[in-house]
């Protein structure tokens, strides 16, 4: 008997035994192919050598130090190339474990900024509907998921949640797609004023939105309209990249394509490729030095801070991203496998949308084309689909959800860079095989 606590109770999964290129393999010999890079993560692939071999000599050189002592040679490297790349005036990289971890630091500090700035009052953050940041508490309050937020509601942090931008559903007919991204920016203007500008700390959200949303972008001019009133009222902007960050969407960092860049910015996930666990939060200048020159101290920290070894992994996993010209590809690879899903499914009486940017795509499945009706959530239709792929050899990432009404069932697919024209074929044909299942 297993003493595993396994996520699904009532359905333990398969051992994994092995990892190559975009497939997986548990211990019946049974071949997965990675659609999903399990949760985004695996965006090289399997069992990529030059990144075990960084992670092997790191562990026989310096496994770990703690960093309320020593740094190490990876945390710095990895600081000095993130920021070479990164947009704006962001300028300094503490890094964690993870995205829950990334976001509760974005959050934390995005807090003390103003404390030490002489602002006491600003500790409202405002995020989106339907969207997710993690699962730790302060993550989780930000996260406007009604499903993983529901039964710990007493435990949550109150802040507010706007309507995401969603041009499928939320779009009204004759407004264009520049006149629907203002008018759902301009959402965050009426919750500033009528919380009081003055008690807020910081707006989040996903530049592309992932797990709650299946790939959902933003509309031409929302994030560019978004910066503009942050910087009107004063407040911070947290991007939360931790899934589309790391050149999934085809650019280093996902808001690069949206012409503007964060205060704060949070990557994790691709960042160490699945090979080590690892995140970052990225944060500019000014708040950096309104530390620095305030207490000193950013009241925050975990055991596992800018881990050597998870920092080597990190190093290595963004010389390979660049050196190997992998972001280009996933903008090719991106278009082909958007081309191979609108081909296979795009007429399909239950999609209603297919929508995403370089490979982190989604397909939204509906009752009705028409009045885009979503499936009656008892359905539990994302999760048959799950369910399906699975047995037919491929992992993808379903989601069901409703938001105030807005969506039903989703498929977020984000296979590894290094995906194949074929393995493109293999995946539309197989997620087509477990939809026509699942319905
Ligand atoms: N933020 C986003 C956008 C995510 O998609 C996730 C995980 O799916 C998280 C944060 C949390 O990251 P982690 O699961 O590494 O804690």
């Amino acid at each position: 008997m297993s003493h595993i606590f396994p996520r699904h109770t009532k359905q333990p999964p398969p051992v994994a035994v092995r990892g190559e290129g975009c497939y997986l393999y548990d211990d019946t010999g049974k071949q997965y192919l990675d659609a999903s890079g399990g949760a985004a993560v695996s965006c090289l692939g399997h069992g990529d050598r030059a990144i075990i071999d960084a992670v092997k000599a790191q562990l026989d050189q310096l496994a770990y130090a703690h960093t309320g002592f020593l740094t190490s040679k990876p945390a710095e490297t990895l600081a000095d190339l993130l920021i070479t790349h990164a947009p704006g005036d962001l300028d300094r990289v503490y890094l964690v474990s993870g995205g829950s971890e990334a976001m509760e630091a974005a959050l934390k500090l995005a807090r003390q900024y103003f404390v030490e700035k002489g602002e006491p009052q600003r500790g409202r953050l405002i995020a989106r509907k339907q969207s997710y940041h993690g699962n730790t508490m302060g993550a989780l309050s930000a996260g406007g998921n009604a499903w993983r937020r529901a039964q710990f509601g007493p435990l949550l942090i109150d802040m507010s949640h706007i309507d995401p931008c969603y041009e499928y559903r939320l779009k009204r007919d004759g407004e264009t797609p520049e006149a629907y991204g203002l008018r759902a920016a301009n959402l965050l203007e009426e919750e500033l004023l009528r919380v009081g500008p003055e008690n807020v700390m910081a707006f989040a959200a996903e530049p592309v939105v992932g797990a709650t949303a299946g790939a959902l972008t933003a509309a031409p001019g929302y994030f560019k309209r978004i910066r503009e009133i942050c910087d009107k009222y004063g407040i911070l902007l947290i991007l939360d990249e931790v899934m589309c960050g790391m050149g999934r969407t085809g650019s280093l960092f996902a808001c690069e394509q949206d012409g503007i860049s964060p205060d704060i910015l949070c990557i994790a996930k691709g960042l160490g490729a699945g090979y080590q666990p690892i995140g970052a939060m990225l944060c500019s200048r000014a708040i950096y030095e309104a530390i620095e020159n305030g207490s000193g101290f950013f009241q925050h920290g975990h055991t596992y801070l800018g881990h050597p070894t998870a920092a080597a992994a990190g190093v290595a996993v963004v010389n390979a991203l660049l050196e190997r010209q992998l972001i280009p590809r996933v903008a090719t690879q991106g278009e082909k496998l958007m081309a191979a899903l609108h081909a296979k499914l795009g007429q399909h009486p239950n999609v209603g949308d297919i929508r995403g940017r370089g490979l982190f795509q989604g397909v939204e499945l509906v009752a009705d084309r028409d009045s885009k009706a979503p499936f009656d959530a008892s359905r539990k239709l994302a999760g048959k689909v799950k369910k399906a792929a699975f047995e037919a050899g491929m992992i993808c990432y379903p989601m069901s959800g409703t938001i105030d009404g807005q969506s039903g069932d989703h498929v977020l697919l984000a296979p590894p860079f290094i995906i194949s024209d074929d393995q493109i074929d293999e995946l539309v044909g197989k997620l087509s095989v477990a939809i026509e299942t699942a319905l």
